[in-house]
């Protein structure tokens, strides 16, 4: 195993933060696997899941059972992780820009597009290769002034030569579900099933650019760009892991998701051994514009009536909404069938807050898919 650090760019005299990235090899040609937890700081089911998964990956890679490199980021953000804001930490947002840790990662395509045109082959698995170096040499032109730009520069060129990335969250009170890219579905549904996905968000166009579309975005890009020219496989499976709520930090289901992202990896063949039996799909993958945001009408204490995992059909009542001046209880009744996956973990609603959100089978929505 060899550790690497990278200083961050130092934004604030004093402050000198640097992520650390670990990899496991055993010198075995193979994929790359790469893992990162909690980019969103104030989701630590990840980092617990990224303990566990480093005594496996010490254990396999003594046993010379590592195929290819697996390298895992246990804090992805430590610019999050050092925002306490009166006894409250905020991770998912920088305070100095407002901007959302997850998003305004490179978008390639189509600057890599131009540079491929006279490179590309015949062979997709040539083609993958010369498109990974590529991007890293799109990357290595970006020269970041501050500390978030070199932290999403550092954590984007460990990940984007990755045949499979997981960027690992979780929710505010949820199942485990997981988003990743429409055209990547066939590649992670052994993921969803081992993983006990509740929900598999599907999109090509997410919007904001989040990690996981900038990691694998651009290979569908590049596919339809040169279609009829050049074979382009799809090169990376990058997904979005949501490890449940934000308290469900606990050694049982940190060590239960760390041995189910071990038997994936054994069944995509980097790590050596007959994987367990596949478990059945809890639930097919649905469009990502096809999940409705339950909102709040009006400010009040809210009630829910449906727990996180829970199959919902259209019309249900799924939460209240209480006044209790003027004892006004207003009901919000599910628009869409689907599984809840995740709901809010606030129980003061303002006007026009969303509480939860059901996975639907249909897509009705358009434009910017992701929450703020
Ligand atoms: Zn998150």
């Amino acid at each position: 195993m060899q550790t690497i650090r990278h200083p961050l760019v130092q934004s604030y005299l004093g402050t000198q933060r640097e992520l650390v990235s670990f990899h496991y090899s055993n010198g075995r040609l193979g994929q790359k696997i790469y893992m990162q937890a909690s980019l969103h700081a104030d989701e630590l089911p990840p980092m617990l899941v990224a303990h566990h998964l480093r005594t496996r990956l010490a254990a396999l890679e003594a046993a010379n059972k590592i195929i290819g490199e697996i390298v895992v980021v246990p804090v992805a953000n430590p610019i999050g992780l050092a925002q306490t804001l009166m006894h409250n930490q905020i991770g998912r947002f920088d305070l100095a820009s407002a901007e959302n840790f997850n998003r305004h990662y490179p978008a390639f395509y189509p600057d890599v597009a131009a540079a491929l045109s006279t490179t590309l082959t015949d062979s997709a698995d040539t083609n993958k290769q010369v498109i990974r170096r590529a991007m890293l040499a799109h990357l290595d032109q970006i020269t970041p002034t501050n500390e978030l730009a070199s932290m999403r520069k550092t954590l984007m060129r460990l990940a984007v030569d990755a045949d499979v990335s997981l960027d690992l969250h979780c929710d505010s009170d949820a199942v485990l579900h997981l988003y990743t890219g429409t055209p990547l579905w066939a590649q992670c549904e052994p993921l969803a099933r081992y993983m006990g996905a509740h929900a598999t968000l599907l999109a090509t166009e997410s919007g904001g650019n989040p990690f996981d579309e900038a990691c694998s975005q651009t290979w569908w890009q590049l596919a339809e760009h040169f279609r009829d020219k050049f074979p382009i496989p799809m090169g990376c499976l990058c997904v979005t892991v949501e490890l449940r709520g934000q308290t469900d930090v606990n050694h049982a289901a940190a060590m239960k998701d760390a041995n189910n992202i071990i038997a994936f990896l054994q069944h995509r063949g980097a790590i050596e051994g007959a994987a367990p039996p596949m478990p059945a799909l809890l639930h097919g993958a649905t469009p990502l514009a096809g999940s409705e945001a339950m909102e709040s009408p009006v400010s009040g204490v809210v009630v829910f009536l449906k727990a996180p995992g829970e199959m919902v059909n259209a019309g249900d009542a799924v939460a209240e909404v209480i006044d209790p001046v003027t004892s006004l209880v207003t009901t919000l009744k599910a628009g869409t069938a689907g599984v809840l996956y995740a709901r809010e973990n606030r129980y003061f609603a303002t006007a026009g807050m969303r509480l939860c959100k059901i996975a639907g089978k249909t897509a009705f929505r358009t434009g910017k898919l992701l929450g703020a």
